[in-house]
């Protein structure tokens, strides 16, 4: 089967490492994007010159409609999506659990929980026997990160949770669906939470005590959509220094 994967939030960090990896092992890779076209393009770019297949698309994966686009584009593009990767995800500044307000925690879980419902719903719709799913999940869904985005945490508790569920569901089907749980990623993201040193500060508390990089996590990404994992479904790996 020839394999065409969607990788959202592909742009930077670990879904950029992600598309590069299945770039280079042969997926034609739809580098799905929210904002920072630039950066996707980068990643394209990297993968044709590479010999591999890739195309940016930008879609807002928390929205229906876009994701139904967003899968089209990649059908047109490829033909049909065998394999997704699901990996956008936001988190906010660090805050005290009574400081989060509303709003905001509405938006992180469109962004995170939403997305995940929304993308595994169509490509579920869309596969066939031997397609796999891998949910981007978080050490935070065990720890709940106190003091800092227990939101956040929450949002992927559900994306475990969905994990499970549908991949009971489907499993007959012969279509896998599995997570994995980073802990203290080398990326953006902690930008976005206020503190950019965050993995430099946490790293003494982690029992390999170094945080990881995008890559690293990549490889366990890459290796569950594998025919490797043909066994494997409904797990997790967590990618985290032992934490
Ligand atoms: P990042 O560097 O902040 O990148 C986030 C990516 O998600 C960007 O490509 C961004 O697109 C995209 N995105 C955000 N909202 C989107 C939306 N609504 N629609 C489409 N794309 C969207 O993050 P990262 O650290 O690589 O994290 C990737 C995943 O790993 C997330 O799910 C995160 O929760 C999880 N994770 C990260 C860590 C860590 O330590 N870094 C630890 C555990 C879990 P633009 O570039 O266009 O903005």
């Amino acid at each position: 089967m020839s394999k065409v994967v969607i990788v959202t939030g592909g742009s930077r960090g670990i879904g950029a490492a992600t598309s590069l990896l299945l770039g280079a092992k042969g997926y034609a890779v739809c580098v799905n994007y929210l904002a920072n076209q630039e950066r996707a393009h980068e990643v394209v770019d990297s993968i044709i010159r590479g010999g591999g297949r890739a195309f940016a698309y930008q879609a807002d994966v928390s929205k229906e409609a876009d994701v139904i686009r967003l899968f089209d584009a990649a059908e047109a593009h490829f033909g049909s999506v065998t394999h997704l990767v699901n990996n956008a995800g936001i988190l906010f500044t660090q805050s005290k659990f009574v400081d989060i307000d509303f709003e905001r925690f509405k938006q992180v879980m469109g962004s995170n929980v939403d997305s995940c419902f929304l993308c595994c719903r169509e490509a579920i719709r869309r596969f066939r026997q031997g397609s796999a799913i891998v949910n981007v999940s978080s050490r935070a869904s065990q720890t709940g990160s106190p003091f800092e985005y227990v939101d956040y945490a929450v949002s992927k508790g559900a994306m475990d949770t969905l994990t499970k569920g549908l991949s009971l569901e489907v499993a007959a089907l012969g279509i896998r669906v599995n997570a994995v749980r980073p802990g203290s990623i080398y990326t953006d993201m902690h930008a976005d939470g206020g503190e950019p040193g965050r993995v430099d500060r946490l790293a003494p508390q982690i029992p390999m005590q170094r945080g990881g990089t995008a890559e690293e996590v990549a490889n366990s990404i890459a290796w569950l959509l594998s025919e490797e994992a043909s066994y494997v479904t409904g797990s997790f790996i967590d990618v985290a220094g032992g934490r």
